[in-house]
Protein backbone atom coordinates (compact mmCIF):
# COMPACT_ATOMS: atom_id res chain seq x y z
CA UNK A 1 0.00 0.00 0.00
CA UNK A 2 1.41 3.44 -1.32
CA UNK A 3 1.46 6.03 1.57
CA UNK A 4 2.46 8.65 -0.69
CA UNK A 5 -0.02 8.84 -3.21
CA UNK A 6 -2.86 10.38 -0.78
CA UNK A 7 -2.77 14.01 0.93
CA UNK A 8 -3.02 13.43 4.70
CA UNK A 9 -5.53 16.19 6.53
CA UNK A 10 -5.72 15.73 10.53
CA UNK A 11 -8.70 15.68 12.03
CA UNK A 12 -9.42 15.11 15.60
CA UNK A 13 -10.86 12.35 16.94
CA UNK A 14 -14.06 10.44 15.94
CA UNK A 15 -16.73 12.04 17.85
CA UNK A 16 -18.55 8.78 17.91
CA UNK A 17 -16.60 5.46 17.48
CA UNK A 18 -18.15 2.33 16.64
CA UNK A 19 -16.86 -1.13 17.42
CA UNK A 20 -18.83 -3.96 15.04
CA UNK A 21 -18.06 -7.42 17.18
CA UNK A 22 -19.28 -10.20 15.33
CA UNK A 23 -20.09 -13.32 17.74
CA UNK A 24 -20.71 -17.15 17.00
CA UNK A 25 -20.92 -18.93 20.10
CA UNK A 26 -18.90 -17.09 22.06
CA UNK A 27 -20.46 -16.85 25.29
CA UNK A 28 -17.38 -18.57 27.21
CA UNK A 29 -16.04 -15.31 25.86
CA UNK A 30 -18.88 -12.53 26.59
CA UNK A 31 -17.83 -12.04 30.47
CA UNK A 32 -14.64 -11.45 29.61
CA UNK A 33 -15.16 -9.07 26.80
CA UNK A 34 -17.65 -7.33 28.63
CA UNK A 35 -15.05 -6.00 31.30
CA UNK A 36 -12.47 -5.46 28.87
CA UNK A 37 -14.59 -3.45 26.57
CA UNK A 38 -16.28 -1.47 29.41
CA UNK A 39 -13.15 -0.63 30.62
CA UNK A 40 -11.55 0.53 27.21
CA UNK A 41 -14.31 2.28 26.79
CA UNK A 42 -13.94 4.11 29.43
CA UNK A 43 -10.45 5.70 28.11
CA UNK A 44 -11.68 6.78 25.23
CA UNK A 45 -12.18 11.00 24.68
CA UNK A 46 -14.86 10.46 22.50
CA UNK A 47 -18.53 8.52 22.97
CA UNK A 48 -18.39 4.48 21.47
CA UNK A 49 -20.92 2.88 20.47
CA UNK A 50 -20.61 -1.64 20.39
CA UNK A 51 -21.91 -2.80 17.45
CA UNK A 52 -22.69 -7.10 17.98
CA UNK A 53 -23.71 -9.35 15.23
CA UNK A 54 -25.08 -12.50 16.82
CA UNK A 55 -24.30 -14.62 13.56
CA UNK A 56 -27.26 -17.31 14.87
CA UNK A 57 -25.13 -18.68 17.33
CA UNK A 58 -26.73 -22.10 19.45
CA UNK A 59 -25.51 -21.25 22.53
CA UNK A 60 -26.48 -18.43 25.03
CA UNK A 61 -24.54 -15.87 23.43
CA UNK A 62 -27.56 -13.85 22.19
CA UNK A 63 -29.03 -13.69 25.34
CA UNK A 64 -25.89 -12.44 27.46
CA UNK A 65 -25.09 -9.98 24.44
CA UNK A 66 -29.18 -9.00 24.94
CA UNK A 67 -28.51 -8.43 29.12
CA UNK A 68 -25.45 -5.77 28.29
CA UNK A 69 -27.60 -4.25 26.16
CA UNK A 70 -30.17 -3.76 28.67
CA UNK A 71 -27.85 -2.34 30.88
CA UNK A 72 -26.06 -0.31 28.43
CA UNK A 73 -27.52 1.64 25.77
CA UNK A 74 -24.00 1.76 24.04
CA UNK A 75 -24.40 -1.76 23.34
CA UNK A 76 -26.27 -2.66 20.15
CA UNK A 77 -27.51 -6.07 19.11
CA UNK A 78 -28.16 -7.08 15.58
CA UNK A 79 -29.27 -10.61 15.73
CA UNK A 80 -28.84 -12.62 12.24
CA UNK A 81 -31.80 -15.17 11.29
CA UNK A 82 -29.10 -17.70 11.30
CA UNK A 83 -25.12 -18.46 10.85
CA UNK A 84 -24.53 -16.60 7.60
CA UNK A 85 -20.73 -16.87 8.60
CA UNK A 86 -18.14 -14.13 9.78
CA UNK A 87 -18.14 -11.86 6.50
CA UNK A 88 -21.83 -11.35 6.01
CA UNK A 89 -21.92 -11.05 9.96
CA UNK A 90 -19.31 -7.99 9.97
CA UNK A 91 -20.73 -6.68 6.56
CA UNK A 92 -24.36 -6.59 9.03
CA UNK A 93 -22.75 -4.94 11.54
CA UNK A 94 -20.72 -2.61 9.22
CA UNK A 95 -24.13 -1.40 7.66
CA UNK A 96 -25.69 -0.53 10.94
CA UNK A 97 -22.58 1.39 12.71
CA UNK A 98 -22.87 5.02 13.14
CA UNK A 99 -19.63 5.68 13.59
CA UNK A 100 -17.17 8.22 12.24
CA UNK A 101 -14.91 5.80 12.26
CA UNK A 102 -15.62 2.03 12.62
CA UNK A 103 -13.30 -0.78 14.11
CA UNK A 104 -14.23 -4.24 13.14
CA UNK A 105 -12.96 -6.71 15.74
CA UNK A 106 -13.43 -10.60 17.05
CA UNK A 107 -15.46 -11.24 19.67
CA UNK A 108 -12.65 -13.36 21.19
CA UNK A 109 -9.89 -11.02 22.71
CA UNK A 110 -7.26 -11.97 20.65
CA UNK A 111 -7.21 -8.76 18.81
CA UNK A 112 -6.63 -6.38 22.16
CA UNK A 113 -9.23 -3.62 22.20
CA UNK A 114 -5.95 -1.76 23.07
CA UNK A 115 -4.40 -1.21 19.97
CA UNK A 116 -6.81 0.48 18.95
CA UNK A 117 -5.57 3.71 20.60
CA UNK A 118 -2.59 3.29 17.95
CA UNK A 119 -5.24 3.64 15.18
CA UNK A 120 -6.87 6.21 16.25
CA UNK A 121 -3.33 7.76 16.60
CA UNK A 122 -3.46 7.00 12.76
CA UNK A 123 -6.47 8.22 12.37
CA UNK A 124 -5.78 11.40 13.83
CA UNK A 125 -3.00 11.76 11.15
CA UNK A 126 -5.58 11.55 8.75
CA UNK A 127 -5.36 8.34 7.30
CA UNK A 128 -8.72 6.35 6.27
CA UNK A 129 -7.42 2.39 7.03
CA UNK A 130 -5.85 1.77 9.64
CA UNK A 131 -4.90 -2.54 9.51
CA UNK A 132 -3.95 -4.37 12.21
CA UNK A 133 -0.80 -6.80 11.23
CA UNK A 134 -0.09 -9.48 12.92
CA UNK A 135 3.58 -8.96 14.14
CA UNK A 136 3.02 -12.73 16.33
CA UNK A 137 0.37 -15.13 16.58
CA UNK A 138 0.82 -16.58 20.32
CA UNK A 139 -1.37 -19.73 20.54
CA UNK A 140 -2.18 -20.85 17.12
CA UNK A 141 -1.17 -23.88 15.77
CA UNK A 142 1.87 -24.71 13.61
CA UNK A 143 -0.45 -25.33 10.79
CA UNK A 144 -2.53 -22.46 11.10
CA UNK A 145 0.35 -20.29 10.89
CA UNK A 146 2.23 -21.41 8.36
CA UNK A 147 -1.68 -22.08 6.05
CA UNK A 148 -1.67 -18.46 7.01
CA UNK A 149 1.41 -17.71 5.81
CA UNK A 150 1.26 -18.99 2.60
CA UNK A 151 -2.42 -17.62 2.18
CA UNK A 152 -0.80 -13.97 2.25
CA UNK A 153 1.98 -14.55 0.44
CA UNK A 154 0.11 -16.82 -2.57
CA UNK A 155 -2.75 -13.80 -2.61
CA UNK A 156 0.03 -10.95 -2.73
CA UNK A 157 1.95 -13.11 -5.57
CA UNK A 158 -1.04 -14.06 -7.77
CA UNK A 159 -4.22 -12.60 -7.46
CA UNK A 160 -4.15 -9.36 -4.97
CA UNK A 161 -0.68 -7.18 -4.77
CA UNK A 162 -2.27 -4.54 -2.85
CA UNK A 163 -3.39 -6.95 0.08
CA UNK A 164 -1.98 -6.24 3.19
CA UNK A 165 -0.01 -9.20 4.42
CA UNK A 166 -0.23 -10.65 7.68
CA UNK A 167 -3.34 -8.06 8.51
CA UNK A 168 -6.83 -9.80 9.49
CA UNK A 169 -10.04 -8.20 9.53
CA UNK A 170 -9.12 -6.19 12.49
CA UNK A 171 -8.93 -2.73 11.31
CA UNK A 172 -10.71 0.80 11.79
CA UNK A 173 -12.30 2.15 8.73
CA UNK A 174 -12.91 5.79 8.60
CA UNK A 175 -16.52 7.08 7.30
CA UNK A 176 -15.87 8.25 3.66
CA UNK A 177 -14.13 4.61 3.15
CA UNK A 178 -16.49 2.68 5.10
CA UNK A 179 -19.40 4.64 2.61
CA UNK A 180 -17.41 3.17 -0.65
CA UNK A 181 -17.03 0.06 0.68
CA UNK A 182 -21.13 -0.46 1.31
CA UNK A 183 -21.99 0.28 -1.96
CA UNK A 184 -19.80 -3.04 -3.05
CA UNK A 185 -22.73 -5.72 -2.72
CA UNK A 186 -21.36 -8.99 -3.56
CA UNK A 187 -22.66 -12.14 -2.16
CA UNK A 188 -18.94 -13.61 -1.84
CA UNK A 189 -17.20 -11.67 0.52
CA UNK A 190 -13.79 -11.14 1.44
CA UNK A 191 -13.87 -7.84 3.16
CA UNK A 192 -10.08 -7.31 3.68
CA UNK A 193 -9.25 -7.71 -0.36
CA UNK A 194 -12.43 -4.96 -0.59
CA UNK A 195 -10.68 -2.65 1.75
CA UNK A 196 -7.88 -2.92 0.08
CA UNK A 197 -9.68 -2.14 -3.61
CA UNK A 198 -11.20 0.69 -2.71
CA UNK A 199 -8.11 2.16 -1.92
CA UNK A 200 -7.82 5.30 0.06
CA UNK A 201 -4.88 6.22 2.30
CA UNK A 202 -4.27 3.39 4.73
CA UNK A 203 -1.31 2.42 6.83
CA UNK A 204 -0.57 -0.79 9.14
CA UNK A 205 -0.24 -0.93 13.06
CA UNK A 206 1.36 -3.76 14.29
CA UNK A 207 0.50 -6.18 17.29
CA UNK A 208 0.55 -9.32 18.86
CA UNK A 209 -1.93 -11.36 18.03
CA UNK A 210 -2.93 -13.12 21.71
CA UNK A 211 -3.88 -16.74 22.19
CA UNK A 212 -8.07 -17.29 21.96
CA UNK A 213 -8.43 -17.69 25.77
CA UNK A 214 -12.02 -18.94 25.82
CA UNK A 215 -13.84 -20.94 23.54
CA UNK A 216 -12.39 -22.41 20.55
CA UNK A 217 -12.18 -21.04 16.95
CA UNK A 218 -14.78 -21.19 14.66
CA UNK A 219 -12.72 -21.45 11.18
CA UNK A 220 -12.38 -24.72 11.31
CA UNK A 221 -10.15 -26.37 8.06
CA UNK A 222 -13.80 -26.50 5.73
CA UNK A 223 -14.76 -22.78 6.41
CA UNK A 224 -10.88 -22.16 6.02
CA UNK A 225 -10.70 -23.55 2.81
CA UNK A 226 -13.98 -22.02 1.46
CA UNK A 227 -12.73 -18.86 2.64
CA UNK A 228 -9.11 -18.71 0.74
CA UNK A 229 -11.67 -19.77 -2.02
CA UNK A 230 -13.35 -16.84 -1.79
CA UNK A 231 -10.51 -14.94 -1.64
CA UNK A 232 -8.97 -16.27 -4.83
CA UNK A 233 -11.94 -16.66 -7.04
CA UNK A 234 -13.74 -13.60 -5.92
CA UNK A 235 -11.36 -10.98 -7.01
CA UNK A 236 -9.37 -12.36 -10.23
CA UNK A 237 -9.54 -14.59 -13.21
CA UNK A 238 -6.14 -15.46 -12.73
CA UNK A 239 -7.36 -19.14 -11.68
CA UNK A 240 -9.10 -19.30 -15.03
CA UNK A 241 -5.60 -18.37 -16.48
CA UNK A 242 -3.91 -21.05 -14.45
CA UNK A 243 -5.74 -23.73 -16.21
CA UNK A 244 -5.20 -21.89 -19.63
CA UNK A 245 -1.78 -22.31 -19.04
CA UNK A 246 -2.13 -25.75 -17.91
CA UNK A 247 -4.14 -26.78 -21.03
CA UNK A 248 -1.37 -25.02 -23.39
CA UNK A 249 1.38 -27.11 -20.67
CA UNK A 250 -0.21 -30.33 -21.40
CA UNK A 251 -0.71 -29.85 -25.41
CA UNK A 252 2.69 -28.83 -25.41
CA UNK A 253 4.04 -32.20 -23.91
CA UNK A 254 2.10 -33.78 -26.87
CA UNK A 255 3.99 -31.74 -29.57
CA UNK A 256 6.91 -32.38 -27.64
CA UNK A 257 6.20 -36.27 -27.39
CA UNK A 258 5.08 -36.08 -31.32
CA UNK A 259 8.07 -34.31 -32.01
CA UNK A 260 10.34 -36.73 -30.49
CA UNK A 261 8.37 -40.04 -32.39
CA UNK A 262 8.68 -38.14 -35.38
CA UNK A 263 12.38 -37.49 -35.66
CA UNK A 264 13.12 -41.46 -34.21
CA UNK A 265 11.21 -42.77 -37.46
CA UNK A 266 13.04 -40.08 -39.44
CA UNK A 267 16.38 -41.71 -38.11
CA UNK A 268 15.31 -44.58 -38.92
CA UNK A 269 14.41 -45.66 -35.14
CA UNK A 270 11.08 -47.56 -34.81
CA UNK A 271 8.96 -45.33 -32.19
CA UNK A 272 6.53 -47.90 -30.18
CA UNK A 273 5.43 -45.86 -26.91
CA UNK A 274 5.03 -48.06 -24.15
CA UNK A 275 2.03 -48.69 -21.59
CA UNK A 276 3.66 -46.34 -19.25
CA UNK A 277 3.96 -43.33 -21.70
CA UNK A 278 0.24 -43.89 -22.84
CA UNK A 279 -1.02 -44.63 -19.23
CA UNK A 280 0.71 -41.03 -17.72
CA UNK A 281 -0.37 -39.02 -21.06
CA UNK A 282 -4.16 -39.92 -20.32
CA UNK A 283 -3.98 -39.44 -16.68
CA UNK A 284 -2.27 -35.82 -17.37
CA UNK A 285 -4.32 -34.56 -20.03
CA UNK A 286 -7.68 -36.16 -17.92
CA UNK A 287 -6.78 -34.49 -15.12
CA UNK A 288 -6.10 -31.17 -16.76
CA UNK A 289 -9.19 -31.07 -18.27
CA UNK A 290 -11.02 -31.76 -15.23
CA UNK A 291 -9.06 -29.30 -13.15
CA UNK A 292 -10.19 -26.50 -15.94
CA UNK A 293 -13.44 -27.42 -15.54
CA UNK A 294 -13.19 -27.83 -11.74
CA UNK A 295 -12.13 -23.99 -11.67
CA UNK A 296 -14.53 -22.95 -14.50
CA UNK A 297 -17.44 -24.35 -12.25
CA UNK A 298 -15.90 -22.47 -9.25
CA UNK A 299 -16.86 -19.04 -11.50
CA UNK A 300 -20.31 -20.36 -12.53
CA UNK A 301 -21.48 -21.20 -9.58
CA UNK A 302 -20.01 -17.96 -7.47
CA UNK A 303 -22.10 -15.98 -11.26
CA UNK A 304 -25.21 -18.37 -10.06
CA UNK A 305 -25.37 -16.91 -6.60
CA UNK A 306 -24.47 -13.60 -7.48
CA UNK A 307 -27.08 -13.32 -9.92
CA UNK A 308 -29.41 -14.46 -7.56
CA UNK A 309 -29.10 -11.47 -5.57
CA UNK A 310 -30.10 -12.62 -2.58
CA UNK A 311 -29.74 -10.37 1.08
CA UNK A 312 -26.38 -10.85 1.88
CA UNK A 313 -27.92 -11.35 5.45
CA UNK A 314 -31.39 -11.48 7.26
CA UNK A 315 -31.94 -9.80 10.76
CA UNK A 316 -34.36 -11.45 13.06
CA UNK A 317 -34.38 -9.26 16.81
CA UNK A 318 -32.27 -6.06 17.35
CA UNK A 319 -31.90 -4.15 20.76
CA UNK A 320 -30.65 -0.68 20.74
CA UNK A 321 -30.55 0.05 17.32
CA UNK A 322 -32.82 3.14 17.16
CA UNK A 323 -32.50 3.35 13.09
CA UNK A 324 -34.68 1.53 11.00
CA UNK A 325 -32.48 -1.57 10.14
CA UNK A 326 -34.43 -1.62 6.66
CA UNK A 327 -32.77 1.04 6.00
CA UNK A 328 -30.13 -0.87 3.74
CA UNK A 329 -32.78 -3.09 1.72
CA UNK A 330 -32.38 -6.09 4.25
CA UNK A 331 -35.00 -7.78 5.97
CA UNK A 332 -35.90 -6.42 9.83
CA UNK A 333 -38.33 -7.16 12.29
N1 LIG B 1 -17.56 -15.74 13.65
C1 LIG B 1 -18.83 -15.43 13.15
N2 LIG B 1 -19.46 -16.34 12.35
C2 LIG B 1 -18.89 -17.53 11.98
C3 LIG B 1 -17.58 -17.82 12.46
C4 LIG B 1 -16.95 -16.90 13.28
O1 LIG B 1 -19.37 -14.37 13.45
O2 LIG B 1 -19.51 -18.29 11.26
C5 LIG B 1 -16.89 -14.77 14.53
C6 LIG B 1 -16.34 -15.34 15.84
O3 LIG B 1 -17.31 -15.32 16.85
C7 LIG B 1 -15.18 -14.40 16.13
C8 LIG B 1 -14.69 -14.03 14.75
O4 LIG B 1 -15.76 -14.31 13.84
O5 LIG B 1 -15.60 -13.23 16.79
C9 LIG B 1 -13.44 -14.77 14.35
O6 LIG B 1 -13.63 -16.17 14.50
P1 LIG B 1 -12.54 -17.09 15.18
O7 LIG B 1 -11.92 -16.40 16.35
O8 LIG B 1 -13.18 -18.40 15.47
O9 LIG B 1 -11.48 -17.24 14.01
P2 LIG B 1 -9.89 -17.38 14.17
O10 LIG B 1 -9.44 -16.23 15.02
O11 LIG B 1 -9.67 -18.70 14.82
O12 LIG B 1 -9.40 -17.30 12.76
MG1 LIG C 1 -10.12 -15.84 16.84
Amino acid sequence: MTESRHRLTPRSDPGLLSLVIPTYNEAAVIPHLRARLTSFAAELAGAVELVFVNDGSSDQTLDLLLDWAAADPRVKVIGLARNFGHQAAATAGLDLARGDAVVLIDADLQDPPEVIHQMLARYRDGYDVVYGVRASRLGETRFKRLTAWLFYRFMRAFIHPDLPADAGDFRLISRPCLDALKTMRETHRFLRGMVAWVGFAQTAVRYDRRAREHGETKYPLRKMLRFAATAAVSFSPAPLRVSLALGFAVAFLGFAVAGYAFLRYVAGYPYVSGWTTLVVLLCLIGGAILISIGVLGEYVGRIYEEIKGRPLYLISTTANLDRDAGDHGDCAS
